[in-house]
C-alpha cells in the first residue's frame, strides 16, 4: 500500500480533467477516485503534497477560481476536518443524486461546514470548500447535479440539453466507448 501511493505521488499531477466537476465542493469530493470499488480506489490527499499541490491547482482549474480566488493551503491542524468535510459532501449530494438524500447526510453536512468555518481563515482551500457546498445546497444548479456513469464523481451537467453522462467526455466518455468496442470485438470473436 505504501509503495502503491508512492508511485501514484510521483507520477501524479492535477489537470483540468480533475477538475470537471464544475463546484469545487465537488472537486473536493472528487479527489477520491472511484469509490464504488475498495480494491481499485484511490485517495488523492492521502499524500499532503498533493493536497497542498491541489489548493494551488484551484487558481488555474476551479470552475469558482473568479469567486474564490488564489487559496491557501489546508494547515496540518485543520485537514481532519477538512477530510470530514469532504466526506459528507460526497455522501450528501451523491445522495441527492440518487433521490435518497435524509435529514441525518445534511445535518452531517452542515456539521462538517460549521467546523470548518469556525477554525479556517479567510482565503483557506476548506473555507473556500465550505462555502462552495453552501452555494450548491441554495442553488438552482443542484438540479443538475450528475454521478460520472464511468468513474463515479459527482459533477454539475451545464449543458443546453441536460444530456451529458460523463464527468469529462474526453476522459471517461471515450473510455466507455472504448470499454464497449472491446466487449463488442470480443463477443464477435467468440464462434
Ligand atoms: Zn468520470
Amino acid at each position: 500500500m505504501a509503495l502503491a501511493s508512492y508511485n501514484v505521488c510521483m507520477s501524479f499531477s492535477w489537470t483540468p480533467h480533475r477538475f470537471a466537476g464544475g463546484a469545487l465542493a465537488l472537486d473536493v469530493a472528487n479527489s477520491v477516485i472511484l469509490r464504488f470499488d475498495p480494491a481499485r480506489s484511490v485517495d488523492r490527499f492521502a499524500e499532503e503534497e498533493q493536497m497542498d499541490a491541489f489548493a494551488k491547482a484551484t487558481i488555474a482549474f476551479s470552475a469558482e477560481r473568479a469567486l474564490f480566488g488564489e487559496l491557501s493551503p489546508v494547515p496540518p491542524e485543520n485537514r481532519v476536518p477538512f477530510l470530514t468535510l469532504r466526506e459528507a459532501i460526497d455522501h450528501y449530494f451523491r445522495a441527492r443524486v440518487l433521490g435518497d438524500d435524509g435529514h441525518g447526510l445534511l445535518a452531517d453536512l452542515l456539521e462538517a461546514t460549521a467546523a470548518i468555518l469556525r477554525r479556517a481563515e479567510k482565503g483557506a482551500l476548506e473555507a473556500a470548500t465550505a462555502h462552495s457546498a453552501l452555494r450548491l445546497l441554495a442553488d438552482e444548479e443542484i438540479t443538475r447535479l450528475k454521478i460520472c456513469g464511468n468513474c463515479g464523481w459527482l459533477f454539475i451537467d451545464r449543458s443546453k440539453n441536460r444530456s451529458r453522462t460523463w464527468c469529462d467526455m474526453t476522459v471517461c466518455g471515450n473510455r466507455a466507448k472504448a470499454s464497449r468496442h472491446y466487449r463488442r470485438k470480443k463477443k464477435e470473436a467468440k464462434p
